[in-house]
């Protein structure tokens, strides 16, 4: 099943419970505007290398639209197109005013020099600064990307349109970034597992955890549940997998991943497969790394009470009943993992308004509202009996749904 077919079947479900006209649906599932564009540079060797680039203006109702830009060998229309629509429903869950898009170059950039990604940058800036702006598009870090990356699109982009800072959020702290934005996502995550823990009956304190990926997501995820009295049990990454039944001392696996790029081979703990983690006892699973980790293969055996998704699309919709059916908690993508797309609004807000916040605001602001969300979401999810996945879904096609019809066509 494809990342845009998985994204259907999951509107589908909440629109089933939903009174959804035909023609509304429609419009809601297809996206507004595809732009896919040549990017074409000169190698540093002197020859000249073409990569397609993408971006998929899904809905922009509730505002300009917000999404990341990924590159990646295997970006293709039909991956922006899932992840664009995941955004509309993301930002208007968590009630942000803003609409989704994504973007992409298929390419890989581990074997492109630093001098080569500013210029596939700079030339994809050329090919659609017409259709991204601070009030329009506002594109953001993803796979393969950074805050140099959003640096070089701000700085291109201000040379056709003047100076722009909110064109792009994610950008380095010391250019218009906001603090707070790389732990976000995880403080996001750390927040929503405590909420489902409490409504489980249960307290993070003690709570065991899993964690896959260690990367922005995953080791900020980690970190902070540590840091809130959770046992970190195992955590894997690309390289592989660790396991301390008595909880792992995160702060010296963050050194360790620092020195060596991995959290293989840290001390006193045993290694795990990789297909393995996924399925140890424990009580909280963050699968914080891919799509399609959790499967109709191994959702049957997953041991976790709460899976709470770091990733975009970690489970499959065969995987999601599975779960669902054994009673296991599952706290979707578009709920648990928007913490960063909230603080990258508050980024875009601390630029219009030419300001700057402390961190602590930064923080606050962060948990009132992913606190706020959850429980919106919680509550429908209670009401309706239905799934926090199908509720969350409720929640935002009623807003965006709302706002179109509201708006008119
Ligand atoms: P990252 O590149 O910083 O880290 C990814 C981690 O996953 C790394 O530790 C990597 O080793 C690990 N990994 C890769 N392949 C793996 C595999 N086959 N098995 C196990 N581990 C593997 O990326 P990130 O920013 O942490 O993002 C992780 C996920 O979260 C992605 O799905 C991303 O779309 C999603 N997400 C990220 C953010 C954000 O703010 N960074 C926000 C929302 C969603």
């Amino acid at each position: 099943m494809t990342p845009a077919e998985m994204t259907e079947r999951f509107f589908g479900e909440a629109r089933r419970r939903m009174d959804l006209a035909p023609s509304i649906e429609r419009l809601l599932i297809m996206p507004k505007r595809e732009v896919r564009v040549q990017v074409a540079i000169e190698r540093d060797d002197g020859s000249i290398a073409t990569y397609l680039g993408f971006r998929v203006q899904h809905d922009n109702a509730r505002g300009p639209m917000k999404g990341g830009l990924r590159y990646h060998p295997h970006v293709d229309d039909d991956e922006v197109r899932s992840l664009a629509s995941l955004m509309t429903w993301k930002t208007a869950v968590v009630g942000l005013p803003y609409g989704g898009a994504k973007g992409g170059i298929q390419c890989d950039p581990t074997t492109l020099s630093t001098r080569e990604l500013e210029r596939i940058t700079r030339k994809l800036v050329d090919e659609i600064h017409d259709v991204i702006g601070p009030d329009t598009d506002i594109p953001a870090p993803d796979m393969g990307t950074n805050a140099q990356t959003m640096a070089w699109i701000f700085d291109q982009y201000s040379k056709y349109h003047g100076h722009s800072p909110a064109v792009v959020t994610g950008k380095p702290v010391d250019l218009y970034g906001s603090l707070g934005r790389d732990a976000a996502t995880g403080r996001g995550l750390q927040l929503v597992t405590e909420a489902a823990l409490r409504d489980l009956g249960r307290d993070v304190v003690g709570a065991r955890v899993i964690v896959q990926g260690f990367g922005n997501v995953g080791s900020h995820t980690a970190r902070l549940l540590h840091g809130a009295g959770a046992r970190i049990v195992a955590v894997g990454d690309v390289k592989g997998a660790i396991a301390k039944d008595d909880g792992l001392d995160v702060p010296a696996l963050l050194a360790h991943v620092k020195s060596t790029g991995s959290v293989v081979g840290f001390p006193d703990t045993r290694s795990v497969a990789a297909d393995e983690l996924l399925v140890l006892d424990c009580d909280v699973l963050v699968p914080a790394a891919l799509g399609g980790v959790l499967h109709r293969d191994n959702a049957r055996h997953v041991r976790a009470s709460l899976v709470v998704e770091g990733a975009n699309g970690p489970t499959t919709p065969e995987a999601d009943a599975v779960l669902h059916e054994r009673g296991i908690v599952v706290v979707p993508d578009i709920l648990a993992n928007a913490g960063g797309v909230t603080v990258s609004y508050f980024e875009w807000v601390q630029n219009l308004q030419h300001l700057s916040w402390a961190e602590a605001r930064v923080d606050d602001e962060l948990q009132q509202r992913m606190a706020a969300s959850y429980a919106t979401v919680r509550d429908v999810a209670k009401s309706k009996g239905m799934s926090l996945r199908t509720a969350a879904f409720v929640v935002a096609i009623g807003r965006v749904g709302k706002a179109t019809v509201m708006r008119g066509i």
